[in-house]
């Protein structure tokens, strides 16, 4: 067999491609998969025995990096005493802990915790708490809509995909079946740009001609993640906030992306300043080790749900709170309680801009950007997300373009020399 022939028996499982279905994959013409066998710092280990720098976190998770002793410890403690157990009149250490760390370091208005599955369901849980919320504040069973910004991404179930991007997200597939909401244009003053109040306009236009069907304004702040990667203005959040509480709408803010460090601050709403009614936070809580995320809410938010018709908050998951991955986030939140966060942050921000740098000189990008442990590649045109990974894999590397995008969130346990090699060979595969 040649080197292809040994890499394909090896990398690219043939049962895998018939049976299982990957994220967004056809399963007639499926993009190719790499069997990786194990994972340990910021090295994923192929089936082959090659290693990869993983520029993807995970889709933003594994903040402490893979295979973590101290995490694993925590893990396997709690294993022993148990793994899940129902949160329905049932209450446990591990949830209270966590719950007490994380109103700790949330925006101090937050007050409520409410354990979810994954990000798409924290975002459901949320729109759910402000569709409660607002029929009861307002008596009007008519303020159950939702505004957002364009090129937003909330997650793949129902109500998540309604708020994503209604072009470039999946409301060309499921069209009239999702729930209609109101869109405005995308923030487009940049992180760093110059503010002019006109940005927000169209927001008050349309806020103020639907506010009576409104129950809330549902957006990422700062950072739209997979919707384009884009970094805008702080004072579109501060606007934001004015215009929710002129006109009696809840704000929600999805830090499922953005939460534990990433854009360079413990949330990204710090960057603005102002607080939300509701925010979600997932993915980088467990570290990557499980899904679960968690709703905060106001202590008004929470106190008018429960006077509303129903009386309760009307959702209730069978994983709800489960231990294990309670201590798996407690364990996570430690270390970077014990680690000097912000500076390693702004050390991996300070080199991102750096090594992105030559990329911006390139015919085919259009633009590179950086907000703490996040650089991006815009290119002109979309990118071969096959060819581009097939190329990685060669040169050692881990990084998932889609679109016009190439980017890195690495782990933030990342050494210097390997931040290096991943953005060289990343800039070398564009050139
Ligand atoms: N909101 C945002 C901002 C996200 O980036 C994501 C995941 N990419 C989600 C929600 C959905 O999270 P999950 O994939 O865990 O359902």
């Amino acid at each position: 067999m040649n080197t292809d022939a040994i890499e394909k028996a090896m990398l690219h499982d043939p049962w895998d491609r018939e049976h299982l279905w990957h994220p967004y994959t056809s399963t007639i013409d499926p993009l190719p998969t790499y069997k990786v066998v194990s994972a340990d710092g910021v090295r994923l280990r192929l089936a082959d025995g090659r290693e990869l720098i993983d520029g993807m976190s995970s889709w933003w998770a594994v903040i402490h990096g893979y295979n973590n002793s101290y995490i694993n410890h925590a893990a396997i403690r709690q294993i022993k005493k148990m793994s899940h157990v129902m949160f329905g009149g049932i209450t446990h250490e591990p949830a209270i802990k966590l719950g007490k760390m994380l109103l700790n370091v949330a925006p101090p208005d937050m007050h409520n915790v409410f354990y979810a599955d994954s990000g798409s369901v924290a975002v459901e849980v949320a729109m759910k708490m402000a569709v409660q919320a607002a029929i009861s504040r307002s008596g009007s069973h008519n303020k159950t809509n939702f505004v957002t910004f364009r090129s937003g991404y909330h997650g793949d179930t129902w109500n998540a995909m309604s708020v994503c991007d209604p072009v470039t997200g999946m409301h060309g597939a499921f069209g009239s079946a999702l729930p209609v909401r109101y869109f405005v244009e995308q923030p487009a003053i940049p992180f760093g740009g110059e503010w002019s109040h006109e940005a927000i306009e169209p927001l008050e236009r349309t806020i103020r001609e639907h506010k009576d069907e409104l129950a809330a304004m549902i957006v990422e702040p700062i950072v739209q993640g997979a919707g384009g990667m884009w970094f805008y203005h702080p004072q579109y959040l501060v606007e934001a906030r004015r215009l929710c509480d002129k006109y009696g709408l809840y704000l929600i803010f999805d830090e499922i992306a953005t939460g534990f460090w990433r854009t360079g601050r413990r949330f990204a709403w710090e960057h603005a300043g102002v607080q939300p009614d509701i925010m979600c936070i997932g993915k980088g809580l467990t570290a990557g080790y499980l899904t679960m995320s968690a709703i905060l809410t106001t202590k008004d938010v929470a106190d008018t749900i429960s006077h509303g018709e129903a009386g309760v908050m009307m959702h209730g998951p069978t994983f709800m709170a489960n231990p294990l991955a309670c201590a798996i986030a407690i364990a996570s939140l430690e270390l970077l309680d014990n680690t000097d966060i912000p500076q390693r942050i702004r050390h991996i921000e300070t080199s991102l801009r750096r090594l992105l740098a030559p990329a911006a000189a390139l015919p085919a990008v259009k633009e590179v950007r950086v907000l703490g442990s996040i650089g991006v590649i815009e290119m002109h045109r979309p990118v071969d997300m096959a060819l581009f990974q097939k190329e990685c894999v060669k040169r050692g590397i881990w990084v998932r373009p889609f679109g016009r995008l190439v980017y890195v969130m690495p782990p933030y346990i990342i050494s210097d020399d390997d931040l290096r090699y991943l953005t060289e060979q990343m800039i070398e595969i564009i050139k």
